[in-house]
């Protein structure tokens, strides 16, 4: 059955230390790799969209004919005269990584500003992804904004997933950034939480404990990623269970570990996979994406 995915949210210009002190240039974020994930792995019948905004420069036409490469539909970019993208740069010392972010004037930052843009965006969406690190870089108003429109298609039916993302760095206030992620789980009807960010953020004692707190919000569904442990389900009903990860012989790079298993996850979840046989098989794909380096692994290493 046809349909369309919609993901909301901020890509960014990646700069990545590569040969001679040159310097390697992609295009990253959260809900964007999961779209790549989910395009990688839905039928054609399919469209996945990303709602976003660029500027009007370079960098920005660069950035959206770099989607249309990977077949992610950018009708609901929006283009804002005067902005560019946010960027960052990942800095490789010793084997470890660390990030360096221009981000606080993105385009991104202003994809929620315009409400009929959002309500034609989200109208055409069967399935809506949307994360914690979208509302982190919204205005307040822009939240509202954002989040009515996803409680309407909730209300419509709609699969609303959200992934808290939990990010204290992009948050200016922790009190805020708790309110403001409940918020966002309210407005969802399946929500995909890590579970150490929860314990640190929420203060949960179990895994059991992070489902109980998503579903009293009114959250039908939850998924709880745990890493390496796995992930436990908690679909409508009482009944709870457990889907291992797929055991990785070295981990290369874990960037994109959870973004890659949600775009996989769902996937297959809207088209005909119980909740478990999607958590097995994003769990094989997550296991392959963190053995490669780069948020956005070809599909040949993915699939044998
Ligand atoms: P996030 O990257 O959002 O913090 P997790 O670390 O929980 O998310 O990882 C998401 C998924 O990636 C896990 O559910 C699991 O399937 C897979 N994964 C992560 N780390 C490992 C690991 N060390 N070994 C095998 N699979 C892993």
């Amino acid at each position: 059955m046809a349909g369309t995915m919609l993901s909301i949210g901020e890509c960014m210009v990646e700069l990545m230390q590569a040969e001679g002190g040159l310097l390697r240039k992609g295009y990253a974020g959260d809900t964007f790799n999961a779209a790549y994930y989910a395009r990688l792995f839905l039928p054609t019948d399919w469209t996945v969209g990303y709602c976003s905004a660029v500027g009007t420069d370079t960098i920005s036409d660069e950035m959206l004919a770099f989607m249309a490469e990977k077949g992610i539909e950018t009708a609901s970019v929006r283009k804002i005269e005067g902005r560019t993208p946010g960027l960052y740069m990942i800095h490789l010392k010793d084997g470890e990584r660390s990030f360096s972010y221009w981000r606080s004037a993105s385009a991104a930052r202003l994809l929620a500003d315009d409400p009929d843009h959002l309500r034609r965006a989200t109208e055409s969406a069967d399935l809506i992804l949307f994360s914690g690190i979208t509302l982190a870089i919204l205005s307040p108003d822009a939240v509202e904004t954002l989040l009515a429109e996803l409680r309407r298609a909730k209300a419509a039916g709609k699969r609303v997933v959200f992934d808290p993302n939990i990010r204290p760095r992009l948050w200016d206030d922790a009190e805020r950034m708790r309110r403001t992620l409940t918020d966002g789980a309210r407005a969802a009807s399946l929500v995909m939480p890590s579970f150490d960010d929860e314990v640190t953020h929420f203060g949960d004692t179990s895994i059991a404990a992070t489902i109980a707190r998503y579903k009293a919000l009114g959250v039908a569904d939850v998924v709880v990623k745990d890493g390496e442990k796995g992930v436990t389900l908690a679909f409508e009903g009482p009944d709870i269970s457990h889907v291992p990860a797929t055991p990785v012989e070295r981990v290369v790079d874990t960037t994109s570990a959870g973004d890659s298993f949600n775009g996989a996850f769902l996937s297959r979840l809207v088209t005909g996979d119980t909740p478990s046989e999607a958590a097995a098989f994003a769990a094989r794909i997550a296991a392959g994406v963190i053995g490669h380096h780069g948020a956005l692994v070809d599909k040949a290493k993915l699939v044998g």
